[in-house]
């Protein structure tokens, strides 16, 4: 049955949501208060990134990134099929890029991974600093996309495409049993409401978002100018930091030795959440990035 749905913010969680819907046959109306999205979908690496996701979310990282290559194949959005090298400059790095590269040969990424030595990781990209390199681990499941291009030119393409309402400019300040009531004063009837504010979820349910186990996460990373001379990055890279960040490594027994040994060099790296990984748009700007606050601070 066909079903009224409001969705509540335009980032790419709002507008997943209303992909989905409107594929299922549904009315949909998306409001934002900005006239066009500028939260966390616009300021991130842009990258489509399964592998670091464990066994148990996967499947969904597999399928956001199907999604992603039907919009490839059915819109102009920008999407560099580029895959991923995670870099050892460590011994103990290499250990877990060993260990992981093992433990999935018969898994789901088995046949995505190839273990690198340092020759051939070093013609996969420029940007590997060849000092004490060891080698590296690729994944072709990774790609690319200019966050802010696709957040722009997604509402267009889902207007076009199902007809679906956007309301840009239009606050949500109420949402509730089926209404929604912007700052104008207008009321909406809905059948189902999805809120997709991101951290303002805060804003709307400060009640439930102090009693749900919830907590915003700052993160900093920085964006380069055009690379000169038609740069290429190649693959997005992550370094040795990384394999502690993502939780997919943590099936990895060697991993414990590569986190006391950053807990003891570089503490400072750990209470600031800090790991190195970057990616590069289709204007050659390299986001470079980051670290992560957790809490208030
Ligand atoms: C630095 C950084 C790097 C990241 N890198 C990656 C990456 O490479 N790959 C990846 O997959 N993820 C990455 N992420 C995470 C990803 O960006 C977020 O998970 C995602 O963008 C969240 O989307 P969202 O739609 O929930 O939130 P948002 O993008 O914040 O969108 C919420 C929208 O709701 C609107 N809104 C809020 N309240 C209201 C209201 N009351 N009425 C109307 N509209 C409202 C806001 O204006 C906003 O546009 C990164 C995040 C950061 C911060």
């Amino acid at each position: 049955m066909q079903e009224r749905v409001g969705i509540v913010g335009a980032g790419i969680v709002g507008l997943a949501h209303a992909w989905s819907a409107a594929e299922r046959g549904h009315q949909v109306t998306v409001f934002e208060r900005t006239g066009v999205a500028s939260g966390a979908s616009i300021r991130n690496f842009g990258m489509v990134w399964p592998v670091g996701q464990p066994d148990a979310t996967l499947p969904i990282a597999l399928l956001s990134r199907q999604r992603w290559q039907i919009l490839a194949n059915e819109s102009d959005i920008w999407i560099n099929p580029c895959g991923s090298l995670h870099l050892a400059h460590r011994a103990d790095e290499w250990d877990v890029l060993q260990e992981f590269y093992h433990a999935q040969t018969n898994g789901a990424l088995g046949k995505h991974l190839q273990l690198l030595n340092r020759d051939e990781s070093l013609s996969r990209s420029p940007a590997i600093n060849p000092d004490g390199f060891l080698g590296s681990l690729y994944c072709d499941l990774e790609m690319c996309v200019n966050p802010t291009e696709a957040i722009r030119m997604l509402p267009d393409w889902l207007h076009n495409r199902y007809g679906i309402d956007f309301q840009f400019e239009s606050t949500v300040v109420e949402a509730q049993s089926g209404s929604l009531r912007t700052s104008a004063g207008a009321t909406h009837q809905f059948d189902r409401i999805i809120v997709c504010s991101g951290h303002d979820f805060e804003t709307l349910y400060p009640l439930q978002f102090r009693t749900l186990p919830l907590q915003k996460c700052k993160l900093q990373m920085m964006r380069t100018v055009t690379q000169p001379d038609s740069w290429r990055l190649g693959p997005h890279i992550a370094s040795g930091l990384t394999l502690r960040h993502y939780t997919s490594f943590r099936c990895c027994q060697s991993l414990s030795k590569l986190a006391d040994r950053i807990a003891e060099e570089t503490p400072e790296l750990n209470e600031l959440g800090i790991h190195v990984m970057a990616s590069q748009d289709n204007l050659g700007r390299v986001v470079l990035g980051d670290s992560h606050e957790y809490g208030q601070r």
